[in-house]
Order: C-alpha cells, then sequence, then structure tokens
C-alpha cells in the first residue's frame, strides 16, 4: 500500500513504524517486528509496549558518547521502574540511580549484582532506607543535608561498614522546564546550597565511617538545553578543586539527568547528535580532573521507547466539540493532566481517510483526564485502537488507582517476541488491601 503516505512527524521510526500487512487496505503501527492491532486483540487496551532494542540503543548511545572519559550510567530507576527492564539494563552493565528503599529493592530483585553500581539520591531518605542501602553495599550516598549527614553517620556506626558519600550542591542554575521538574534554584529543596559545601565535605570528613568520595548535582528533568549543564558542571568543577585542596580524595562527580526528549517529534537518528553535544557541555569543565562522571538518565534512555495504546470506547460532539472517549485515563499516564505535557497521538491503523479535530479524553471523572487537546488525527470509529507516543518514562511509574481503576498489563517487545512482563491488574488486587 504504497500509495499511503507515511508521514514521518506520524511515527519514532526504526522503532514504532507504520507496515502493510497481507491484503488489509492501509498501514498498521509495529513496535518492531509486533503488529500493534494483533497485540491489543490478545491482551486487550489500555496496555503499555516498550521496545527493547530502542532502550538498549539509547543505552549503547550513552555509553558512545562519554566514552573518552572514565564514567557510569546510572540509569534513573524512577522514570521506568519495571523489573524486566532493569534486568535488560544491568545486562548492559548499567548501573542504577535510586531515590527510596522500594528502588532499591527493585535493583536487588533484578540483579543482585548490581548493588555497587548503584547510587542513592533523594531528599528524604529514612533510617530503614540508609540501613537497606548499607547492607547492600551501594557504590554512592548523594547526601542532601546536614540532618541526613549524621543520620547516615550514625547508621553506618552502628552497623561498622564505611559509606561513600557525594553531597548534592545546589548551583543555583535556571534550567527551562516545567516548575515541576526543575530543582537546580535555591528556592527548591534539593541538595545543600553550594556555598556552604565545603563546610558539610569538612563535618563528614570528621565521621569515622563516612567517606568523602564525590560530589553530585542534578537540575531538573526534561531539559532540553544543554547550557545549564555546562553552567552547572562549571560550578561542580569549582567545588571539587578547593575540596581537593581542602584535602579531600574527589573521586566522582555525578552529573545527575535531566537531559529532555522532543516530545513533539523524537527523531532516534538525531540522539546521537544531541547526545555528543550533552557530553561536550558536561565534560569540558570537568577537563583534567580525573573524576569518574556518573551520570542519571531515565527519560532519554525509556521514554520514546514506549507507548500507551489505548481504545475509543465513545465517540461524542457537545456543541461544536468533537470528543474521543478512550480507555485509558490520568491513571495510566498523568502527565498531561500534571504538566500539561504534551504526547504526540496516532491510529494504530491509518488508511489515509478524513481527518478530524479532537479532543482525546479518558473516562475518568475531571475535566484534567485528557490526552490531548484540539488535536487533529484521522476519523477513529468506536473501537478504533490509539498509540500515545513517548510513554515510556514517568508514565506506568506514575500509574495510580484513581476512580479504581486497574493499571494496564506493560509488554516488552524484541523483534518478533513479546513478553508480558505485568499482567492487568484486577479489582481484587485492589481490594486486597484493604481492611
Ligand atoms: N536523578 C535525579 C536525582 C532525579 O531527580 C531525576 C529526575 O528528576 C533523574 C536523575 C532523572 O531525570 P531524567 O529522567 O529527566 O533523566
Amino acid at each position: 500500500m504504497t500509495d499511503i503516505p507515511q508521514s514521518p512527524e506520524a511515527v519514532r521510526a526504526p522503532t514504532f513504524v507504520y507496515r502493510s500487512v497481507g491484503k488489509q487496505t492501509g498501514r498498521t503501527l509495529f513496535c518492531e517486528s509486533l503488529d500493534l492491532s494483533k497485540l491489543a486483540k490478545e491482551i486487550g487496551t489500555p496496555f503499555y509496549v516498550y521496545s527493547a532494542a530502542m532502550i538498549r540503543s539509547r543505552y549503547q548511545a550513552f555509553d558512545t558518547a562519554f566514552s573518552q572519559v572514565p564514567h557510569l550510567i546510572c540509569y534513573s530507576v524512577k522514570a521506568n521502574s519495571s523489573l524486566s527492564i532493569l534486568r535488560l539494563l544491568a545486562r548492559e552493565r548499567c548501573g542504577f540511580d535510586v531515590v527510596s528503599g522500594g528502588e532499591l529493592e527493585r535493583v536487588l530483585h533484578a540483579e543482585r549484582r548490581s548493588a555497587k553500581k548503584v547510587v542513592f539520591s533523594g531528599v528524604g531518605k529514612t533510617r530503614e532506607e540508609l540501613t537497606a542501602a548499607l547492607k547492600a553495599g551501594i557504590l554512592l550516598f548523594n547526601i542532601e543535608s546536614e540532618s541526613e549527614l549524621r543520620v547516615l553517620g550514625e547508621c553506618a556506626r552502628s552497623l561498622r561498614k564505611d559509606a561513600r558519600i557525594a553531597f548534592r550542591v545546589n548551583p543555583d542554575v535556571a534550567a527551562e522546564t516545567h516548575p515541576y521538574i526543575s530543582t537546580g534554584l535555591h528556592r527548591h529543596k534539593f541538595g545543600v546550597p553550594i556555598g556552604v559545601a565545603r563546610a558539610l565535605y569538612a563535618e563528614a570528613a570528621r565521621s569515622k565511617h563516612l567517606r568523602v568520595a564525590g560530589v553530585s548535582v542534578h537540575i531538573g528533568s526534561q531539559i532540553t538545553d544543554v547550557v545549564p549543564f555546562g553552567e552547572a558542571m562549571e560550578r561542580v568543577a569549582d567545588l571539587v578543586n578547593q575540596l581537593r585542596k581542602d584535602g579531600h580524595n574527589i573521586e566522582y562527580v555525578d552529573a545527575g539527568g535531566g537531559l529532555g526528549i522532543p516530545y513533539q517529534n523524537d527523531d532516534s537518528n538525531e540522539f546521537a547528535d544531541r547526545l555528543k553535544g550533552y557530553a561536550q557541555a558536561l565534560i569540558k569543565p570537568l577537563n583534567e580532573l580525573a573524576v569518574t562522571l556518573l551520570l542519571e538518565p531515565g527519560r532519554s534512555i525509556v521514554g520514546p521507547a514506549g507507548a500507551l495504546i489505548t481504545s475509543v470506547i465513545y465517540k461524542k460532539t457537545n456543541n461544536d466539540k468533537r470528543f474521543l472517549i478512550v480507555d485509558a485515563a490520568m491513571n495510566d499516564l498523568i502527565r498531561p493532566a500534571l504538566y500539561n505535557a504534551h504526547h504526540q497521538i496516532i491510529p494504530v491503523r491509518i488508511a489515509a481517510g478524513a481527518r478530524e479535530i479532537v479532543d482525546v479524553v479518558g473516562p475518568v471523572c475531571e475535566t484534567g483526564d485528557f490526552f490531548a487537546r484540539d488535536c487533529e488525527i484521522e476519523a477513529m470509529n468506536e473501537g478504533s485502537l490509539l498509540a500515545i507516543l513517548d510513554a515510556g518514562a514517568y508514565g506506568m511509574v506514575l500509574a495510580s488507582n484513581y476512580n479504581t481503576r486497574p493499571r494496564a498489563p506493560e509488554l516488552l517487545v524484541s523483534g518478533k517476541s513479546k513478553k508480558l512482563i505485568r499482567r492487568r491488574e484486577r479489582i481484587s488486587d485492589l481490594l486486597r488491601t484493604e481492611l
């Protein structure tokens, strides 16, 4: 069916592409070599689907971009914490960035030997979480306050275990992103002000079981301009020099995560180029410091590798407004409701038919339950399938049971094969914990 244009903006080549199927008119969206309309028939909708090849290739692209310096990529588990994805990345020798005891447990469950490649971030680590991480023998604690330093020192003393620490410094660098995911300004709750860091490092060095080992920074998420990353790194590099003069042994600089993805049209071919610019921005200020660079990417590794597949339950016109009411909702993917985030929505089957302007909304009883407003799309029928793209990061991990909606299943696709990596929740799963 070569007469149907495959509009380049409508796919995420080479992973999500339209193909002709047998004698069917039109084209069908595939994830790697699997027909998404077939998958929908087998498993029902809504469901998340991820491409193993894309996750792997994005991890490898990161690894290549930083190959000129000693580095360890610590995938940020919060972006997508599915055990199968953690396992896939562990097999690539990836490390992990965790922000809770639960995420640490996930990593250990996926691959016990990854413990020594774990960095632990977060402003409110509890005594229990710190103790679990000490017992697991993680690589680095990113400390975010004087109180946390004291508590970690106490936990380490009672276990008689040493802990390598970095302070997460707040560099007071503004990055253009949604205010909820900007973290690098003085008014934010994260890290310690860079100006007081030297005094805190001196305090850490006095603690018997704490070993000063690095400096950490993370300025926010979904940042597409590399300049603020470079600015933050320059401030960190100055601090590393001062700390070394103070007699500390700084082996690691943890640059955090935050590299954004173009939700309008993520082109995998451009990814390597974008990474080059990002790597240059980070590496240049660290020139000659001889540190191991730790990176905590999340979204840029898994975001474009996932899609949420949903069916149209009803079509509805209120006055002159047209709605597609789909079976996924804000409880499955909250980014549009929470951040007014854009996700491109495309039909699973296209036939070059008439187009219409619609709001794509879910069944939850909130006006905020929408996926797209006034979006132009090929006219859909009730029962038609839609793919909400770039849903691999901060999708399933933020899913809830609002409106007592069971959470969607997840599938990992690899070439022609697929694996159900999380089954669909049942109402009975939701009722089980209630007394
Ligand atoms: N590291 C830390 C400390 C974070 O808070 C986050 C997310 O906000 C990340 C890494 C991952 O960020 P991203 O998914 O934007 O790469």
